[in-house]
C-alpha cells in the first residue's frame, strides 16, 4: 500500500529530513535550547560553539576530511561558485584557465559563464557517450595558465560517477587545483578526500535527508590560499564564508551525515537492488534507453529514454508519480536536457526521459507502482503513435476494410508536422462521396496537441468536404483553452486535415 500519492520517487531533488536530524535541529532553537550564537564569549556561546564543533566533526567524517577543513555554506550552489569563483579571482595573476564538463550542475556552468565575462578562459568538455569524462582528455585540455579544474562526482540527472581519482591525477601532476561537486555522490556512494585527491568538494545537506540552504566545501588544508571570499564579515570560517553560523541546520547537517556514514553500505545495496528491479520492469517494454548505462553509477538514480513516446505527454499521464524528466516543460529553457543531449541523445530521447530517484523512505512497493505506470503510459501513448506509414489498408479497422472494400466507401490519409518535430499528427477518414462517415487519428505531441487532435477526431463524422475544416488553430486553441504560446503546435493538425482534403478529389 502507498500511503501518499504521488509516490515520491524525486529524491536527486530534495530528500524529506529524517526525524533524527528534526530532533537535533530543535534542540538548537528555543529558549531551553542551544540558541546562542557561537561567537559569544558567554556558556550560551560557548554550548553553541560546541555543537558547531560536533557537527563540523561529523561532516568531515562522512568524507574523511578534518575538521578544520570544512567551510560551511548555504549549500552546494554556494559551495561551487565559492570554489570557482574564488579560486579563479585568488589566482587570476597566476593564470585565467580552467577547465570543466558540459553536464555540470547549473551554479557550477552558471559561474563558469560569469568568469567567462570576467575575462577568464574556460574550457567546457564533452563526456564520453557514457557520461564519463576520460582523463586523457582532460590532460590534453590543460594548458601552463590552468588554475581550476572542476567536475561532478556524481551527475544529478544520471547518477553517473567520474573517475575523480584519476581526474585528480592528472592536476595534480601539473600543480591544477581540483574541485568536485559531491552533492549527489555523498551519502550515496563512499567519500574520501585523500583518496580521491581534490583540494575542494561541496556537500549539501538536503541531498542526504539534512534540511535545505546548509552545505559545506572542502577546503584541503594549504589550499585556503587559493581561494578568494565571496562576501565580507566577521571572519567565520575563515573568513571564507562570514556570518553568525545557523547552529541549528549546521547540528542537522552533522546528524544527517553520521546518519549517512552508518547506513550507507546497506542502503546503497538496498538502492542499486531498486534500480535493478525498476530497469527490469521497464526494459521489457523495447524502444527504452538507460542512460549512462556504460558507465558507473550511484545506486539510487536511473534515468531512462523512451523512443516514440513525447516527453510532455509521458510525464502529464503519470501523475501518480513525482519525478524529474527531460522534457522541456519541466525548466525554464526550450531546450530539452543539456546533461542528456552532451551524451549524444537526439532531442525526442532527451524530451521523454523520466529521472527516477529512490531513498531511506521509498518502498518496493513504490518500485512496482512506478513499473505500472510507467509501462501503462507508455503503452498508451505508442498506441497513437504515427510511426508506421498508414497503407492503404494495412491497419484498418474491420469495418473500414469492409465498407472500402465494397466500393461504396474509401480511405484517405492526412499527416501534418513530423518525426523530428515537436508535433506529429495523421487523420486517416473513412469517406463516401461528399461525407466523411468516420474518422481516426495518431498523434506525437504535447498534451494539447494530443487532446485537441482528439477532440476534432470526435467532430469529423458527418462533415462534408467543404467544411472538413472548421476553424483555424487559434479558435481551436480557445475553445481547449491551449495556452498562446503552445498554439504552435496545433498548426500540425491543421496541414494533416488539409493533407486529408487533397486526397480526398
Ligand atoms: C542539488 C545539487 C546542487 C545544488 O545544491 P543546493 O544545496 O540546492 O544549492 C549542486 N550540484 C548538484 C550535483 C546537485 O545535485
Amino acid at each position: 500500500m502507498n500511503a501518499r500519492l504521488p509516490v515520491y520517487l524525486d529524491y536527486a531533488a530534495t530528500t524529506p529530513v529524517d526525524p533524527a536530524v528534526v530532533a537535533a535541529m530543535s534542540a538548537c532553537l528555543t529558549e531551553s535550547g542551544t540558541f546562542g550564537n557561537a561567537a559569544s564569549g558567554h556558556l550560551y556561546g560557548t554550548a553553541a560553539a560546541a555543537c558547531v564543533r560536533g557537527a563540523r566533526e561529523q561532516v568531515a567524517a562522512l568524507i574523511g576530511a578534518a575538521a578544520d577543513e570544512i567551510v560551511f555554506t548555504s549549500g552546494a550552489t554556494e559551495s561551487n561558485n565559492l570554489a570557482i569563483l574564488g579560486c579563479a579571482r585568488a589566482n587570476a595573476d597566476r593564470g585565467r584557465h580552467l577547465v570543466s564538463v558540459r553536464t555540470e550542475h547549473k551554479s557550477v556552468l552558471d559561474a563558469g559563464r560569469h568568469l567567462e565575462r570576467e575575462g577568464f578562459a574556460i574550457t567546457w568538455l564533452t563526456p564520453e557517450p557514457s557520461g564519463v569524462v576520460a582523463p586523457a582528455a582532460l590532460a590534453a585540455a590543460l594548458r601552463p595558465d590552468t588554475v581550476l579544474v572542476s567536475v561532478m562526482y556524481a551527475n544529478n540527472e544520471t547518477g553517473v560517477l567520474q573517475d575523480i581519482a584519476a581526474l585528480a591525477t592528472v592536476c595534480r601532476e601539473r600543480g591544477v587545483a581540483f574541485h568536485s561537486d559531491a552533492a549527489q555522490a555523498a551519502g550515496k556512494v563512499p567519500v574520501d578526500v585523500h583518496a580521491l585527491g581534490v583540494e575542494f568538494l561541496s556537500l549539501t545537506a538536503h541531498k542526504l535527508y539534512g534540511p535545505k540552504g546548509v552545505g559545506a566545501l572542502y577546503v584541503r588544508r594549504g589550499a585556503r590560499a587559493a581561494l578568494q571570499a565571496l562576501t565580507y564579515g566577521g571572519g567565520q570560517e575563515r573568513g571564507l564564508r562570514p556570518g553568525t553560523l545557523p547552529t541549528h541546520q549546521l547540528a542537522g547537517f552533522g546528524v544527517a551525515c553520521e546518519i549517512a556514514r552508518r547506513e550507507l553500505p546497506a542502503e546503497a545495496a538496498r538502492l542499486a537492488r531498486f534500480g535493478e528491479r525498476l530497469w527490469a520492469g521497464l526494459a521489457p517494454l523495447g524502444g527504452t534507453h538507460l542512460n549512462g548505462a556504460g558507465a558507473p553509477r550511484v545506486p539510487g538514480i536511473l534515468n531512462v529514454s523512451f523512443e516514440a513516446v513525447e516527453g510532455e505527454s509521458l510525464v502529464a499521464g503519470l501523475t501518480g508519480i513525482a519525478l524529474s524528466t527531460g522534457a522541456a516543460c519541466n525548466s525554464d529553457s526550450p531546450e530539452p536536457s543539456y546533461v542528456l543531449r552532451a551524451l549524444g541523445r537526439d532531442r525526442q530521447l532527451a524530451e521523454s526521459s523520466l529521472r527516477f530517484s529512490f531513498g531511506r523512505f521509498t518502498h518496493e512497493t513504490d518500485v512496482d507502482f512506478a513499473i505500472n505506470a510507467v509501462r501503462h503510459e507508455v503503452a498508451r501513448l505508442r498506441a497513437c503513435y504515427p510511426g508506421l506509414p498508414a497503407g492503404p489498408g494495412g491497419d484498418l479497422p474491420p469495418g473500414w476494410a469492409h465498407e472500402a472494400a465494397g466500393g461504396g466507401a474509401r480511405v484517405v490519409n492526412g499527416e501534418g508536422g513530423g518525426p523530428h518535430q515537436d508535433s506529429w499528427v495523421r487523420f486517416q477518414l473513412l469517406v463516401a462521396g461528399d461525407t466523411v462517415k468516420d474518422a481516426r487519428f495518431k498523434a506525437f505531441g504535447c498534451p494539447h496537441t494530443m487532446d485537441t487532435a482528439a477532440w476534432i477526431c470526435g467532430e469529423l463524422s458527418g462533415r462534408a468536404r467543404a467544411t472538413l475544416i472548421s476553424g483555424k488553430p487559434q479558435d481551436w486553441a480557445r475553445a481547449r483553452g491551449v495556452p498562446v504560446e503552445k498554439l504552435g503546435r496545433l498548426f500540425a493538425i491543421e496541414d494533416a486535415l488539409r493533407a486529408c482534403l487533397a486526397q480526398w478529389v
